[in-house]
């Protein structure tokens, strides 16, 4: 564990007593750097004006005007990279529900306390930071990107596409290729999306990405038409390109303009964003791609956001199941439940299916027995500069 003073604490609930109970028992346990809000609008307030992130949130899940789910949206928007412990008073349910909206959401959960907090529970939560992955606990407090900054990158070309490849279970064909943004950050290297696409929509510079990541991915897509490639192309677009009324007309304007058929173009939403937005506007612009012909993908699916009648009026074309219920599923009970689970939904409504986080050969040979159409995962390959994917292509067919 990283040394107690310097772990930066943010604990936002609404409630006094609660408030004052947990500061004394961080203080009681050494934690010295702890700062309180009591409601999410003064938290993110907070959060924005410090120019660094905490490391640690300790989030009451009720809380009147915003409440968790709410805010934990929020810290998403702002690229959060610290930890997360959910406060509530609520039932397990409840808990569970708000741990799944977490997990989706891929923000680090250290774990959830029930009101009363027992102080030891506390303090052994607080002990996972940082969890092995991270390392340096102080790599949570990651930049915070601004506006000009980013916009200015935009500008002058420092977005690239990366391309992980798609291939069809049943025979290893290379069916596809989905378009993975990073920002070739001239003293920071290469940045993952996680690091800027969220602060891209928090300033409303999410069309303007947008227009690179698509135009360029539509350039690529031309590219390999013209080599013989017959590769579909994916790309991600966010709920806020989406409700927008003038992106369906966008985005078919491009791909004419760049001379790729719709019918090659899968657009990838997230699951997890579908039900937080104007519901109307994204079904006009969904509807209005889809009678252009462009494919419509729900992406990281698998966490019940989207209800099965739900999912029956949008009209998706394909699911891709969650990496978080493909990698280990063939050990995993409760995994390969929630797996089985989206594949026959997909299927009753006629959808392509899949499966994403392939990473070891269990995962595969699960995949090879379960039906699932296509996977991707970095068993199969990481994504790649577009350069690299013609040669992966031939070496793999050379293998296979
Ligand atoms: P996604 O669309 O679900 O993309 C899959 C992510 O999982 C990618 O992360 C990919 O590198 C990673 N991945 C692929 N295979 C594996 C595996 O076997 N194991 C593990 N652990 N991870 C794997 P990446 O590139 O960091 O992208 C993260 C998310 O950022 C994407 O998730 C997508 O939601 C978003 N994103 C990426 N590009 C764009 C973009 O151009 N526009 C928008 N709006 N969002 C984007
Ligand atoms: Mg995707
Ligand atoms: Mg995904």
């Amino acid at each position: 564990m990283a040394e107690k003073s310097a772990i930066r604490i943010l604990i936002v609930d609404d409630d006094f007593f609660s408030l004052k109970l947990l500061i004394r028992m961080l203080a009681n346990s050494g934690f010295t750097h702890v700062a309180t809000c009591d409601d999410g609008h003064a938290a993110l307030e907070r959060i924005d004006n410090s120019g660094r992130h905490p490391d640690l949130i300790l989030l009451d899940l009720n809380m009147p005007g915003m409440d968790g789910g709410e805010f934990v949206r929020h810290l998403v928007e702002r690229s959060y990279k610290g930890g997360l412990i959910l406060v509530s008073g609520e039932d397990e349910r409840v808990l569970q529900v708000a741990e799944n909206l977490v997990h989706a959401h891929r923000l680090t959960l250290l774990g959830s306390l029930r009101k009363p907090v027992a102080p030891d529970r506390l303090v052994a939560l607080i002990g996972k930071w940082p969890p092995p992955s991270q390392g340096n606990p102080l790599r949570a407090a990651t930049k915070v990107y601004g506006a000009t900054e980013l916009r200015a990158a935009i500008k002058k070309g420092e977005l690239v596409n990366y391309y992980q490849p798609k291939v069809v279970i049943a025979t290893g064909r290379v069916m596809g290729a989905e378009a993975l943004v990073r920002w070739q950050h001239p003293s920071d290297g290469l940045l993952l999306p996680g690091d800027f696409v969220g602060a891209a929509e928090e300033y409303g510079l999410i069309d303007d990405l947008a227009r690179v990541v698509l135009s360029s991915a539509f350039a690529q897509a031309r590219l390999w038409q013209e080599t013989g490639l017959a590769l579909q192309l994916a790309v991600n677009v966010s709920i806020n390109n989406l409700v927008s009324l003038e992106f369906a007309d966008f985005i078919s304007d491009l791909a004419a303009t760049a001379g790729v058929a719709p019918q090659q173009v899968v657009l990838e939403v997230a699951e997890s964003r579908i039900m937080s937005c104007d519901l109307r506007a994204l079904l006009e612009t969904l509807t209005r791609l889809r009678l252009k012909r462009f494919r419509l993908s729900i992406d990281d699916f698998g966490y019940g956001h989207i209800l099965p009648e739900q999912l029956r009026n949008i009209p998706f074309d394909e699911v891709k199941i969650d990496r978080s219920f493909v990698h280990h599923v063939s050990s995993d009970g409760a995994k390969q439940a929630k797996f089985d689970a989206s594949l026959s939904l997909a299927r009753q409504l006629n959808m392509e299916t899949v499966a994403e986080g392939v990473e070891d050969r269990d995962d595969w040979d699960f995949l090879c027995r379960s039906g699932c159409d296509l996977a991707q995962g970095y068993l199969i390959a990481e994504p790649m500069p577009a350069t690299d994917l013609a040669g992966w292509i031939q070496v793999g067919h050379a293998r296979r």
